[in-house]
């Protein structure tokens, strides 16, 4: 076994994408909330006042839109993706897909029988693929009425600037922006997005199995419409009904029970991003540490970065290719033995890669040392 010196070691080992790193101040909170929120019903006010204050803090950090609202439920972005396929696509969606989780929504529409096939537009994985205008009535499958991406490819650790493609607005077309792992720590305009949904662990660094959805006047309306006309062709669980998610919402509750001690740890997150100076602090910390990977592995004569163009390295999520002649794996095993953990790639890209996050909970100054560390480890 390899054994880094502890000089070289970050303060905090934690570098998975998700369930990613929770602060130590987060914990202390919920340990506060111990005798008066956890183990409470969420259907009383101390519950409810923790989901509006998630609610406002993220309005305020999103600099949300005249009319937009904060919606939430149960099942994490994965359970999104089927309220989004059932009320939100009217019959046909364009994916782009340039990873997994892009894949995944596009599959999640394919399964639809009520939709017709989506249309994906693909690139190879490390490269990004744009959202485009709306195939005309031509097309054997007709135009859509959804656009989708992703805003960082967690998969691949590549990512966009979302925006709307050309003419989606005057053909009425919904765009939908799956942030899992880029709300709260990439830059965004709202108003360029109809749906822009997350979840808590990444970089709101609390625990899975809740999904949050900012959505515009203009996709309310569209689901309004959709769930009320749905007749036997669609069926629409109420689990999935974004019209329930969202009326439960606007009394601060959820259809079903949440984790409450999940809300607590993203209420706190969603508090210190905004106390540290929002959205434009927390791009900017992302920013210098990836300014810190990917100098490293520029300068490195072993690591490359996966993402070739420098405008889609993501700043959250890095991915560095090994040189052929280092076993990854191995690296990532001592690492894993000395305490820095989960950089692991993305288990179906299959590369001799290292996947490191670069969330906000995550200092800097960590992901520099984690450089030194993979450099005694390959040194070693
Ligand atoms: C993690 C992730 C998901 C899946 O989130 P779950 O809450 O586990 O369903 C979806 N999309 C992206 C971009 C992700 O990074």
């Amino acid at each position: 076994m390899v054994t880094i010196p502890p000089r070289l070691l970050p303060a905090d080992g934690r570098f998975g994408s998700g369930p990613s790193k929770v602060r130590p101040e987060q914990v202390t909170a919920l340990t506060a909330a111990g005798a008066t929120l956890l183990g409470t019903s969420h259907r009383q006010p101390p519950v409810k006042n923790l989901v509006g204050r998630i609610r406002e803090g993220l309005a305020e950090l999103f600099k949300m839109p005249d009319g937009y609202e904060v919606v939430l439920g149960n099942g994490g972005s994965s359970a999104f993706w089927e309220v989004a396929t059932a009320c939100l696509v009217e019959r046909r969606a364009q994916a782009a897909v340039f990873g997994e989780f892009g894949a995944k929504f596009a599959a999640a529409t394919a399964r639809a029988p009520f939709l017709a096939a989506p249309q994906a537009l693909r690139a190879e994985p490390g490269a990004v693929a744009l959202l485009a205008a709306s195939p005309g009535g031509d097309d054997p499958l007709g135009p859509v009425d959804v656009h989708a991406t992703v805003h960082n490819e967690t998969s691949t650790g590549a990512m966009i600037s979302p925006r709307r493609a050309p003419s989606s607005v005057e053909a009425g077309a919904l765009t939908l922006i799956d942030a899992t792992s880029a709300a709260g720590a990439l830059p965004v305009d709202l108003s360029e997005t109809d749906v822009y949904y997350f979840a808590p662990q990444k970089v709101f660094a609390s625990d899975g199995g809740l999904w949050l959805a900012i959505a515009s006047p203009t996709a309310i309306e569209r689901a309004g419409r959709i769930e009320a006309d749905a007749t036997g062709s669609r069926w629409i669980p109420e689990f999935l009904s974004f019209i329930s998610a969202l009326t439960n919402s606007r009394a601060n509750q959820t259809l079903n029970t949440p984790a409450v001690a999940t809300l607590v740890m993203l209420a706190e997150q969603i508090d210190w991003l905004n106390t540290q100076g929002g959205l434009t602090w927390s791009v900017a910390r992302c920013a210098e540490s990836a300014a810190n990977l990917y100098r490293w592995a520029e300068a490195s004569e072993y690591a490359t970065c996966f993402v070739t163009d420098p405008a889609h390295r993501s700043t959250v999520v890095g991915t560095i290719d090994l040189a052929e002649s280092i076993d990854a794996q191995a690296v990532v095993a001592a690492l894993r033995e000395n305490g820095i953990l989960d950089v692991f790639p993305y288990r179906k890209l299959g590369r001799n890669q290292l996947r490191i996050a670069m969330f906000p909970a995550i200092d800097p100054a960590d992901v520099k040392a984690l450089t030194k560390c993979v450099d005694y480890v390959v040194s070693g």
